[in-house]
């Protein structure tokens, strides 16, 4: 079976350990491919040496961790995209976070560092992932005005309203792992038609299993889309690796 982790950060400490072993039984559990999403600058360095070490099958998509974002490291990653945009696969995640920013003075200072990484994946022509945590419709309001291209609501967990206006779009969203556990995330599933939905682990976070979330738990997710869709794991499978190759041009 062909899976595909569509958003991992498998840069972080918790794999720094094992590494290899993590992408060989994501290889045994059938990915074809994984993209893994650098959120600073220094996560950004470190996912250039480890894309390298696993060409064409670990992808870069490079953004930032949204609610503790600086201006000034905002700069220093979009110095780093631009320099690099050829080995990135896209801009993100990037976007607003209403969930860890409760104050509205914070909230709206999210607003301008979204708008530049807009501008950025415009600029580079490349796809946008979008973290939207409890501030979907802001998201998609501000990418409505903003940006035209490919767009991915990264663990979309927004109401059905908004999953409405993001298949209207033609926008793309992920689901989790773990996502059957959600209310809002079975709706949309069933609201996104099948070619616009991908499937991502997050990793190491949302976890399906007690342990660690890594790529190989993809399968979780494909087969709890096979349930709500009532469809086969070969074709959920199918579709949301063909879905991922095409939002990420692989
Ligand atoms: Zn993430």
């Amino acid at each position: 079976m062909n899976l595909f982790d569509s958003h991992t950060h498998i840069d972080m400490k918790h794999f720094q350990n094992d590494l290899d072993r993590v992408i060989q039984r994501a290889r045994d559990a059938g990915l074809i491919g994984m993209v893994t999403s650098s959120i600073s600058s220094g996560s950004f360095r470190r996912t250039i040496g480890i894309t390298k070490k696993y060409p064409n099958f670990i992808y870069h998509s490079a953004g930032c961790s949204v609610s503790q974002l600086t201006e000034k490291e905002a700069t220093t990653v979009i110095e780093l995209i631009t320099r690099y945009s050829k080995d990135i696969v896209a801009v993100g995640e990037v976007g607003l976070d209403y969930h860890w920013i409760k104050d509205s003075r914070g909230r709206s200072a999210q607003e301008p560092l979204f708008s530049k990484f807009i501008e950025l994946a415009m600029e580079l022509k490349l796809p946008i992932v979008i973290h939207s945590r409890k501030a979907e419709q802001r998201a998609t309001e501000m990418l409505e005005s903003q940006f035209s291209g490919d767009v991915l609501m990264h663990c979309f967990d927004g109401p059905p309203e908004i999953a409405k206006r993001i298949a209207d779009n033609g926008w793309y969203i992920t689901l989790p792992a773990n996502f059957d556990k959600y209310r809002n995330r079975i709706s949309s599933a069933k609201i996104l038609p099948l070619d616009r939905v991908l499937l991502e682990t997050d990793g190491p976070y949302l976890s399906p299993t007690p342990l660690r979330n890594e790529p190989a738990n993809i399968k979780y997710g494909c087969e709890a889309l096979s349930r709500v869709l009532n469809l086969s794991t070969e074709d959920v499978a199918i579709a949301t690796t063909n879905n991922a190759k095409r939002f990420y041009r692989l």
